[in-house]
């Protein structure tokens, strides 16, 4: 029946999703519990409570509850730039000549650029109901940071980010962009934590990681009464939150009667992937459905095609919880020359149990390849997409060729993550070709493996 579509599918108020969908209910095989890293034991919720907020701590240990509603004042702040549209990329696809029909999911619409803003509300909302003062935080390129402060400011919490050095330096309008949200933005390794002191000592010179961003967070969190530490990704709790952009996917598609072949998502920590595919992944799961879900990453920073699937430390210092993902060992940094995010060395343990389990599949693409997708995107659809959601585009277009080859009228949905308009340094050293298509030696890898924690 073919029904009239409109190019961008939003959804009305009354079709809004009011509670996000927890596929861990729906998982037989549930994710491995945190660890605590001292004792190796499941973190208890009295110890995560210690650094996440009180209801933040139910979310992440609740693998039961098959949906959680999702408060009011979330909805509201929602409004602001939800439904994001589902669209039909016509243009691309007569572009490419595909007989493929490809639709993505926006999220860049808000001024933190990505769908991370879904789930900085919900943390800083908790927070707040909780009678904190504040949260910390680290950021690396800045979308998380920028969407954290953003929350943070509407509902009048302190936000204090630590940002890694060499994004600091080079990314100095993402930096601003926090501090006009009011934000307390510092460069990390620094002087101002135990273990920002610990790393520039033994790494003089050093221009930050992630991993090491995330010990300076916690420490300050857990330092200072009335403060709490957010995480951007990776959490089973983030990964509920952004479910939100799956549902209002799911609802648009199933309002015109469309059914996917397959869902294509970016995975740097895999919080926008696993948000997408919750509710197609929960029919696979139920066996109602089946999908083709496929994970993209860069070939420099590849967790799930080259990883192992183990415990490991979320963060450089050591002082997180080990969480079970696919993981490139927690001193793994990817190459200088990277340049397209998705840089974490870990996954989701959601997304790293489903993998495991032959729910998906993963593909990693070295960056020069995301880069032409990004570009010849952007020359079509009107959007400048970010690097990140180029790997997703990368494998869109793949497919659309080879249903091209094949004439399969295949229907393809991927995650458009966000805009890259405060990424044109990567863009320009694509353009000037000093990009290079680095890829990580299996010797370089397994000296990282060899010091992953000995857990049994
Ligand atoms: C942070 C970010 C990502 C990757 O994070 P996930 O947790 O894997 O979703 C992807 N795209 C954009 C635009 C981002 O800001």
């Amino acid at each position: 029946m073919a029904k009239n579509i409109p190019y961008k599918i939003y959804l009305e108020e009354s079709e809004m999703p009011t509670a996000w969908y927890n596929v861990r209910a729906d998982m037989k095989n549930k994710p491995a519990p945190l660890l605590n890293p001292s004792t190796h034991q499941p973190m208890t919720a009295q110890e995560l409570g210690a650094v996440f907020c009180d209801e933040l701590v139910q979310q992440e240990l609740d693998n039961d509850s098959p949906f959680i509603q999702i408060p009011q004042e979330i909805r509201d702040f929602y409004k602001m730039y939800r439904p994001s549209p589902l669209v039909r990329a016509y243009c691309l696809e007569e572009k490419l000549q595909t007989p493929a029909k490809i639709y993505y999911k926006f999220e860049g619409n808000n001024t933190s650029g990505s769908h991370k803003l879904n789930s900085a509300i919900a943390q800083a909302y908790y927070a707040k109901k909780q009678g904190l003062k504040g949260v910390t935080t680290e950021t690396g390129a800045g979308q998380w940071g920028t969407a954290l402060s953003m929350a943070c400011s509407y509902l009048g919490l302190d936000c204090k980010v630590f940002m890694v050095k060499v994004s600091y330096e080079q990314k100095p309008f993402r930096r601003e962009v926090m501090r006009t949200y009011g934000a307390q933005v510092t460069p990390s390794p620094s002087m101002t934590t135990e273990v920002g002191r610990k790393i520039l000592a033994e790494h003089p010179g050093t221009t930050g990681s992630l991993g090491c961003a995330i010990s300076e967070a916690v420490e300050v969190a857990v330092g200072h009464p009335g403060y709490r530490y957010v995480l951007g990704s990776v959490l089973n709790q983030v990964l509920l939150h952004q479910s939100i952009i799956g549902m209002e996917t799911k609802i648009a598609l199933d309002k015109y009667g469309i059914k996917p072949d397959m869902i294509i998502g970016c995975a740097g920590g895999g919080s926008n992937l696993g948000g997408l595919i919750s509710p197609f992944m929960g029919e696979k799961l139920r066996g109602e459905a089946d999908y083709r879900i496929i994970a993209v990453e860069p070939a420099s920073c590849p967790s799930f095609t080259r990883g192992v699937y183990a415990y490991d430390f979320c963060d450089t210092g050591m002082v997180c919880p080990l969480a079970k993902m696919y993981t490139l060992g927690s001193g793994f940094i990817p190459a200088p020359n990277h340049a397209g995010g998705l840089r974490y060395h870990g996954m989701s343990p959601v997304l790293s149990q489903l993998y495991a389990d032959g729910f998906m599949e993963a593909v990693s693409v070295p960056q020069t390849r995301v880069f032409e997708a990004a570009e010849q995107f952007a020359r079509v659809e009107g959007i400048l997409p970010a690097p990140e959601s180029s790997h997703a585009i990368r494998v869109a277009i793949d497919e659309a060729m080879k249903c091209k080859e094949t004439g399969e009228e295949k229907t393809i949905v991927f995650g458009l993550t966000g805009t890259g308009y405060f990424d044109m340094v990567a863009y320009e050293k694509f353009h000037d070709g000093k990009m290079d298509d680095y890829v990580p030696s299996d010797e370089e890898l397994q000296a990282y493996f060899a010091k992953l924690p000995k857990v049994d």
